[in-house]
């Protein structure tokens, strides 16, 4: 039986403590027009000194990235806290399964901070643990779960990680979901099959077309109706079962956008994520992960056009960088990801100066057994050959 486990609280309304969704940032946040922000948060940063490490994900805000000692992707951001043994807090400037992985990584004695708990991920919160162990005893009832590996995105939640890493299988970011993918497949010998969590599209994408498999070869279990929505022939069928998940800001990019922009600027060259739709991906001249994005942009000769399926944060930021080029965002509307932006420099500052004061505020910690198992599926990705390991 399917377990209807609505992940998403309505809007301003409710609150989750065991998920900390929708939880209210407790204290006295700085109201956002306090023009001494920037100093205070200076300040605070300074009176810390080598006790914090701050890590800005790449959406995050300029006012924001300002602070932070390193930038990068999830993983990247991880480890580098990892590698900074000292810092006995760090704050994480992004959203919650990216603080959960820095406590995987780092020492028992670091203590991760999420500046606003409501910094989520819509896209982790759309593959909750009951579901897919909902989905896993459907494989057991159709006689296929042997040989199916699990794989997930870097982007869920540690539980799902740890998941994978008690059922066999692995993590990925999207620089290698590819060997991730042809490792395992290569488990569970001729039939293997892989149950791809919560990105449907870089599941999709990559199967499709990096590695050669058939739409056919896909199927989507929607964990919202009985059985996946799906016949038992179905998932016998299948190669990759891709579950129904999205990032609600690459989901919006569309290829009527590409079609009016090829026809209006005819040299533009269209850069997307693999976490667009496919009939997006299908549409683009070059796909890749952020830092894949961000390369390709600085390598790119001057008067250069790209036209950029991203975050809007990530996409600005290059224009200011790169102002010998012409950068466009590949939508009409602007959209950011509401929860990265919830990092705020208000937010920010509140988190800092608890620090100071003594207080760790917000802190996000797996508990042992959950980060047992999910460092089990992070070090066979850790493990895996060949290409590099940021997305
Ligand atoms: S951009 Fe998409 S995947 Fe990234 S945090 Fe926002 S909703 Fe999640």
């Amino acid at each position: 039986m399917t377990t209807v486990d609505l992940p998403l609280l309505p809007l301003g309304r409710g609150t989750d403590r065991g998920s900390e969704r929708g939880v209210e940032c407790p204290g006295d946040l700085p109201a956002a027009s306090d023009p001494d922000l920037v100093a205070r948060a200076r300040a605070a940063k300074e009176a810390l000194g080598e006790r914090v490490f701050v890590l800005g994900h790449h959406y995050q805000r300029d006012e924001v990235i300002q602070f932070a000692d390193v930038t990068g992707d999830s993983f990247k951001l991880a480890r580098d806290a990892a590698g900074r043994p000292d810092a006995e807090f760090i704050v994480f400037c992004g959203v919650h399964f990216m603080a959960e992985s820095a406590d995987i990584l780092t020492a028992p004695h670091q203590q991760v901070v999420l500046p606003d708990l409501a910094a989520g991920c819509s896209m982790a919160d759309m593959a909750r643990l009951p579901q897919v162990e909902a989905a896993w005893r459907a494989l057991a009832d159709a006689g296929v779960q042997d040989d199916v590996v699990p794989v997930t995105y870097m982007n869920s939640s540690a539980d799902i990680k740890a998941f994978c890493g008690r059922n066999g299988g692995v993590v990925c970011t999207s620089s290698n979901a590819e060997v991730a993918l042809e490792w395992a497949f290569e488990q569970k010998g001729a039939g293997s099959k892989v149950l791809f969590l919560p990105d449907q599209h870089l599941g999709r994408n990559t199967a499709v077309l990096q590695m050669g498999l058939s739409l056919d070869d896909c199927v989507v279990w929607n964990p919202l109706l009985p059985g996946g929505g799906l016949t038992e022939q179905q998932l016998r069928d299948a190669r990759m079962i891709l579950w129904k998940g999205h990032c609600s800001v690459h989901g919006r990019f569309s290829p009527d956008v590409v079609h009016e922009l090829r026809a209006t600027i005819p040299d533009v060259q269209i850069l997307v994520h693999p976490e667009c739709r496919h009939e997006v991906v299908l549409e683009a001249d070059l796909v890749g992960s952020t830092e894949f994005i961000i390369k390709t942009v600085e390598a790119a000769p001057p008067g250069s056009t790209w036209a950029i399926g991203t975050e809007l944060n990530l996409v600005q930021r290059l224009a200011k960088a790169h102002p010998e080029q012409r950068i466009l965002f590949l939508d009409k509307d602007v959209c950011y990801c509401s929860t990265m932006n919830r990092i705020d420099l208000p937010h920010f500052v509140w988190a800092m100066e608890s620090l100071v004061a003594g207080t760790v505020p917000n802190r996000i910690e797996v508990d042992p057994d959950t980060e047992r198992d999910a460092l089990v599926a992070l070090q066979r990705m850790l493990d895996l050959p060949g290409k590099s390991h940021k997305d």
